[in-house]
């Protein structure tokens, strides 16, 4: 991508309505811009850290057993009515009549639905377990949103439901998606520690919020603090495993964790002294296990080995892409900006023309820019002719990974500059050596 040709509405002061670091960034870079109170357009820059953190999202679901499908944004209060939630839920539900005068509602969530397809087309234990989820758009009329996207009234979750005959079985696919978000959190640079939780309105008996430790955090939470040195489930676990994912769920159960919500001062206090940790987190995932709360008054039952029908036993996981976009940047930034992790960069490289219009940098540049985008690397070219001051200080903010400065003086002996945005280290190498670095 040219920057000359893209679209990056870079801020040069600081926006005053931004609380926090990753609002204040965010804004700054130009990723998302307000568009009513709590909601928000993400611009081309946010767009691909939201696409990037929703692949990684999607390889670990998939990984974990779980199938993709798409349901609406707008749903019939009927469905809810069914469920008992419709009155339940409150002012949080956004509540819509269509030209009809039917009453519809933008989903704040989707286990009605869900179990609606669900019900409607299985009906053996042989089709079971099954687990179902979307990425979405959300809408819950918070209160208080605030802090950007961190707390937002639309906003985008995935969203995965589980269908089993058993407890047993529901508790596997509970385990499945906990050893899957362990591993979701890690990929995207962050320490998530699963603590227990409330099951708040979406009801249920096992529950577990995964926290980032940050002191901007909305939620007091209260645990052990080796859980920041445990181990993450490696890539080759085996999620058909029921005593492999037992091991998982229970060493990372096995310590002190909790939200305030569910805090037990004695328990805590049990713990000895210099092991905890009393923090700040932000909850970027929640997962439940609600058994037949919904399959019973919406009558999703499946016949058994038995010959019988049973209501089956649900669960629903939820990870908010939106929130995880601030949340990394909460967790990996400094004075001069973002520091993206890798695998969610919007960009792996940046490549530098710090003299646009002379002919040596510009060959130099496009010829770096053609290589590495040929080789599958993302790169932006910053071809704009800005001065060489501001390409750096934007090249900052924006947090792409690896910088490739290209100058005059550098290129009349064949070498560019390769700096490291996070360490800030620069090396001198030779053009055909920076390529080579990054083509693999
Ligand atoms: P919170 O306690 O922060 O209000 P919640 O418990 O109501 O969230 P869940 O129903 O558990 O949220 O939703 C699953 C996930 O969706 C959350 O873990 C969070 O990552 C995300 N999420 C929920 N509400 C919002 C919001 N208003 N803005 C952005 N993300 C959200
Ligand atoms: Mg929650």
């Amino acid at each position: 991508m040219r920057l000359s040709r893209y679209f990056m509405p870079i801020l040069k002061e600081n926006p005053k309505e931004a609380e926090i670091v990753s609002h204040r960034l965010m804004l700054r870079a130009g990723m998302i811009r307000q568009q009513s109170q709590g909601i928000y357009s993400w611009l081309p820059l946010g767009k691909r850290v939201l696409d990037k953190v929703n692949a990684i999202i999607r390889d670990e679901q998939n990984r974990a057993g779980a199938i993709e499908l798409s349901m609406p944004t707008l749903q019939s209060a009927e469905l809810w009515q069914e469920s008992g939630r419709y009155d339940a839920y409150g002012k949080e539900m956004l509540r819509i009549k269509d030209r009809q005068d039917r009453p519809m509602l933008y989903g704040p969530t989707n286990e009605e639905m869900v179990t609606d397809i669900f019900r409607s087309s299985v009906k053996s234990y042989k089709d079971l377990p099954l687990n179902l989820y979307h990425i979405q758009l959300k809408f819950r009329d918070e209160i208080r949103p605030r802090f950007g996207t961190m707390r937002s009234r639309e906003f985008m979750m995935k969203d995965a439901y589980s269908f089993d005959l058993t407890r047993e079985g529901a508790e596997h696919s509970y385990n499945k998606m906990f050893a899957a978000y362990l591993r979701t959190f890690d990929r995207l640079g962050l320490r998530a520690i699963p603590m227990r939780a409330d099951t708040g309105p979406i009801g249920g008996k096992l529950s577990h919020e995964f926290i980032i430790l940050a002191d901007t955090g909305e939620s007091e939470v209260f645990c052990h603090k080796d859980f920041v040195d445990f181990d993450i489930p490696g890539a080759h676990t085996d999620f058909d495993s029921v005593e492999g994912l037992q091991a998982i769920f229970d060493k990372w159960t096995s310590l002190y964790a909790a939200t305030s919500e569910m805090h037990d001062e004695a328990a805590f206090n049990a713990v000895p002294e210099g092991d905890r940790l009393s923090a700040r987190g932000i909850e970027v995932g929640h997962i439940f296990y609600f058994g037949t709360k919904y399959s019973e008054p919406m009558g999703a039952k499946v016949q058994g080995p038995d010959g019988k029908e049973h209501f089956v036993h649900m669960g629903s996981y939820g990870i908010g892409p939106t929130r995880l976009v601030p949340a990394i940047i909460e967790a990996s930034h400094d004075d001069n900006g973002i520091i993206w992790p890798a695998s969610v960069a919007p960009f792996d490289i940046v490549v530098i023309n710090m003299k646009a219009g002379d002919q040596a940098c510009d060959d130099t540049c496009e010829l770096i820019y053609a290589a590495l985008t040929k080789a599958g690397r993302d790169v932006l070219y910053d071809d704009t002719d800005d001065r060489a001051g501001t390409k750096f200080a934007t090249a900052d903010l924006i947090g792409v990974p690896v910088q490739i400065i290209a100058g005059p003086r550098a290129v009349a002996n064949g070498e560019v500059e390769v700096k490291d945005r996070k360490t800030g280290a620069r090396e001198t190498m030779t053009i055909e050596a920076a390529i080579n670095r990054f083509v693999a």
